[in-house]
């Protein structure tokens, strides 16, 4: 149990990490389907945990984490950037379903964080809306190339993404008043966890460790 969290938020990222588990070595229980789940749930929802994850289709988060209906509330964008919706999406989830957890779930090979890497301190416009979700994450692409040291597109893309979720984290525990207030009430955690594609499992990445990135 992660006593970093609240009790609630630990128990269930405890359970989802169990089903990303069961998922990762091709154990599923494909848990809460099929029809009497579906007519249960008809009445409302109830949400375990909040997830703002990546529009990527080899990333769907109830999937990986072996969950079923009704289980997780799920906003997805290109890049898993809280734009303004997203965060009022993640809004209702804690006020209107009173979910004690949400997890960033970033991945390795993100082709919205590589776009941004692609075009970082270059000319290269993108096309149609695609920079309205690109440009929030030029911060990180910028923290990622003073480490990288370097132009390799690979490794700037893997810091950049690093750095990205990290941030994401650090600013959602900050918006304010609703998630801000309910994370000082301990009522609410907020974790970062990056998925791999190698092994098919998340791993825990904590804010604390983008010092100096929009800190
Ligand atoms: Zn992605």
């Amino acid at each position: 149990m992660d006593t970093s969290l609240p009790p609630r938020a630990a128990a269930v990222l405890e359970e989802l990490l169990a089903g990303n588990d069961r998922y990762a070595h091709d154990r599923p229980s494909h848990p809460h389907q099929g029809r009497r789940t579906r007519a249960a749930l008809a009445v409302g929802q109830h949400p375990a945990a909040a997830i703002l994850a990546c529009s990527d289709s080899r990333v769907p988060p109830t999937l990986i984490f072996d969950q079923g209906l009704g289980d997780l509330f799920i906003v997805r964008n290109a890049g898993q950037v809280l734009s303004p919706d997203a965060l009022a999406s993640l809004e209702f989830a804690v006020l209107e379903l009173d979910v004690p957890l949400i997890v960033v779930l970033g991945h390795q090979c993100c082709g919205a964080v590589r776009a941004a890497a692609a075009t970082f301190g270059g000319d290269d416009v993108p096309e149609g809306h695609l920079a309205q979700v690109l440009a929030p994450l030029a911060p990180s692409v910028a923290f990622a190339s003073r480490q990288a040291g370097g132009d390799d597109l690979e490794v700037l893309s893997e810091l950049a993404g690093l750095a990205h979720l990290r941030l994401t984290v650090k600013a959602l525990r900050r918006a304010g008043p609703i998630i801000a207030g309910r994370v000082a009430e301990e009522r609410l955690g907020v974790v970062g966890l990056r998925y791999e594609f190698s092994t098919g499992l998340t791993r825990r990445v904590d804010a604390g460790a983008a010092v100096g990135v929009g800190a």
